[in-house]
């Protein structure tokens, strides 16, 4: 048993099974920590209400794909003085609500689609075992960029591409804190241009290695609040 232990996502998760289709990879049964803490009284839980599985694709394990079908609770508040009559395990920590992937695999389809942009991104995804759509991979990318609370300041603009049209986008980049700011859905002057005139926080932009966004950086900024 102690071998498959890699495989949990930590958290206290305790790996239950293992079983191998041929169809679709590695299956990894698990279930969240017996008993539960009750997030209005805090009081804790062995009482079960009820069970589901949450299905969620995980890193992989000998190059193929592993499915952790996690099994989460949902407990009974048994303090006398708590308005709450149940509440689930807090698994946030796996995976956000209603994600169909761990939050450590999202990390690495961020990571590769930050640097190497959306075609090879699904491309190298697959390949190792967590497939992935570009478009997915970017909603991914925008919404981890959609958390940063001050405006960027320092950014680079860069390509992004599609698979599916064989077309590319705008890849905005925040250099300072090395995350995604946004990815416009064209690589055209007039919206990077546009993009910049509405982001008026930003003081320094790295262009690409071919100069392709030098326009919309002397179009968007030059045009934009005069009071700046
Ligand atoms: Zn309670």
């Amino acid at each position: 048993m102690h071998s498959k232990q890699h495989w949990a996502p930590g958290k206290g998760v305790k790996v239950q099974r293992v079983a191998r289709t041929a169809s679709d990879g590695w299956n990894v049964y698990a279930s969240m920590p017996e008993g539960g803490v009750c997030p209005d009284c805090g009081h804790q839980s062995r009482r079960r209400h009820g069970w589901r599985h949450r299905r969620l694709m995980d890193y992989p394990a000998h190059g193929q794909a592993v499915t952790l079908k996690l099994r989460v609770s949902r407990w009974r508040c048994t303090f006398q003085h708590c308005k709450r009559n149940t509440f689930s395990d807090d698994d946030r920590a796996i995976a956000v609500p209603h994600a169909r992937r761990t939050t450590r695999a999202v990390q690495i389809a961020r990571h590769l689609g930050h640097a190497t942009g959306g075609r090879p991104a699904e491309r190298l995804m697959r390949r190792f075992g967590m497939p992935m759509s570009d478009d997915t991979i970017l909603r991914h990318l925008k919404r981890g960029a959609a958390g940063s609370a001050p405006p960027a300041k320092v950014i680079g603009l860069d390509d992004w591409s599609w698979r599916k049209s064989w077309r590319y986008g705008t890849i905005i980049v925040d250099l300072e804190r090395r995350s995604v700011v946004n990815i416009l859905e064209d690589r055209s002057v007039e919206s990077a241009a546009n993009w910049l005139r509405k982001n008026p926080s930003i003081g320094v932009v790295s262009r690409d290695r071919c100069g392709l966004y030098a326009q919309a950086v002397r179009e968007g900024c030059s045009t934009g609040d005069p009071s700046r």
